[in-house]
């Protein structure tokens, strides 16, 4: 355990199913006219949450703009399009409602609708031009409805820049939304393999949290406990999704996972993971996790196995009975395991299109758009360690 840490989590959570009718009263809103920012896919309006909302806010006293272009990978141009609208209509607060990436783009929005200039002007890593906005973001509402980035409690928000294939997470305080309902029930229409994919994101942002040389002891208890609901509750999740129970555990788990982020943070194989889905977008970002997790986790363990065994006991593993070189593993046994049983064990890299050859330029990638994680990660990595574990992951 660190002995040294800062503990701030800024954020009110309202926690519940069906809870996302209290909107309609909630004195704690934090202006008078929102801008609702969700995907261009359209499930927010299919299943009836952007209605719901709206008919919320309107009770409330509040009016409310909706942006509905923000792609699956948000881009940069939405951040610009979505900062523009929120300036042009007069809003003086943001409400990300969605997946991680609405809630994401919210976020950025939020930024660039209280700042002048472009978003990447304030990117403090790879290209970006590292200035500081000089002004507070507008406030940001989050209404997740999936259980994975964790973003309801964190401040952090991830923007793919396009023309430099750079995929980058960024965040300040005044990013952590000043409110966030989660509502288990908003989450019952998530289709099996994005509810694999988005409990896996969860599943490796507590993993990380706990073996990244930032642990502290409050993330320490969420992360543990976020590994053993996801590895409890994912597998019945992706069989039966309207079990409001196993989706109650898992967006607690995701939203524990978000505090760990916020806490701690994620290292190394997250980076790597942003190289694969910003030269290929139609990974999920889940997906890619997954794919890497086994060579990544195998390479830390066998460097610096001391926090797998907690980890592995957390997932129900037998880990007392062996020999003190094969504890860590345990993790990686009940990781294959939960990969299996959630019926994602047969994606590959290559079945994405990934080609082997783009390896060395993934590694670089990983390492100039992302490399501050890989300060965090309890190993040492060099290029060539990257290059390795790509290569060991890929099929
Ligand atoms: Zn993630």
């Amino acid at each position: 355990m660190n002995n040294e840490f800062m503990y701030n989590m800024p954020t009110r959570l309202i926690f519940g199913a069906g809870r996302i009718s209290e909107l309609a009263e909630t004195p704690y809103l934090p202006g008078e006219k929102a801008l609702i920012v969700i995907g261009a896919a359209g499930a927010m309006k299919k299943y009836g949450y952007l209605e719901k909302v709206e008919t919320c806010l309107k009770k409330n006293g509040v009016e409310a703009v909706v942006f509905n272009k923000v792609l699956a990978n948000p881009v940069t141009e939405n951040v610009t399009d979505g900062a523009a609208c929120a300036r042009e209509s007069g809003c003086d607060f943001i409400i990300g409602l969605g997946g991680g990436s609405s809630i994401d783009a919210a976020k950025s929005i939020a930024v660039m609708a209280a700042n002048e200039g472009d978003y990447w002007d304030y990117m403090q890593a790879g290209t970006g031009g590292r200035k500081v906005p000089k002004n507070k973001a507008l406030p940001l509402v989050a209404i997740p409805t999936t259980a994975g980035t964790g973003t309801e409690s964190d401040p952090w928000t991830v923007i793919t820049k396009s023309n430099t294939n750079e995929k980058i997470g960024w965040g300040r305080d005044d990013t952590f939304p000043v409110m966030s309902i989660i509502d288990p029930e908003l989450m019952l229409s998530v289709p099996p393999k994005m509810t694999a994919y988005t409990g896996m994101d969860a599943f490796f942002h507590a993993a990380e949290c706990y073996i990244a040389n930032v642990n502290q002891p409050a993330s320490d208890l969420f992360a543990l406990e976020a590994i053993r609901i996801i590895t409890k509750y994912l597998p019945v999740a992706v069989n039966k999704g309207s079990d409001i129970e196993a989706r109650t555990k898992l967006a607690w788990a995701s939203t524990e996972a978000g505090i760990c982020e916020s806490l701690s943070c994620c290292i190394a194989h997250h980076s790597m993971e942003h190289a694969v889905s910003a030269y290929y977008p139609d990974v999920p970002h889940g997906a890619g996790l997954a794919m890497l997790s086994v060579a990544f986790f195998s390479y830390v363990a066998e460097k610096n196995p001391e926090r797998f065994s907690d980890m592995a006991r957390a997932m129900g593993e037998e880990v007392d009975s062996l020999g003190e070189g094969e504890k860590p593993f345990a993790f990686i046994a009940g990781l294959k395991k939960l990969i299996k049983c959630i019926g994602i064990d047969d994606e590959t890299l290559s079945g994405y299109g990934v080609k082997k050859e783009d390896i060395p330029k993934l590694a670089e990638n990983a390492i100039n758009a992302m490399g501050f994680l890989y300060d965090l990660t309890p190993v040492e990595l060099t290029l060539k360690d990257t290059i390795s574990i790509f290569e060991r992951a890929y099929q």
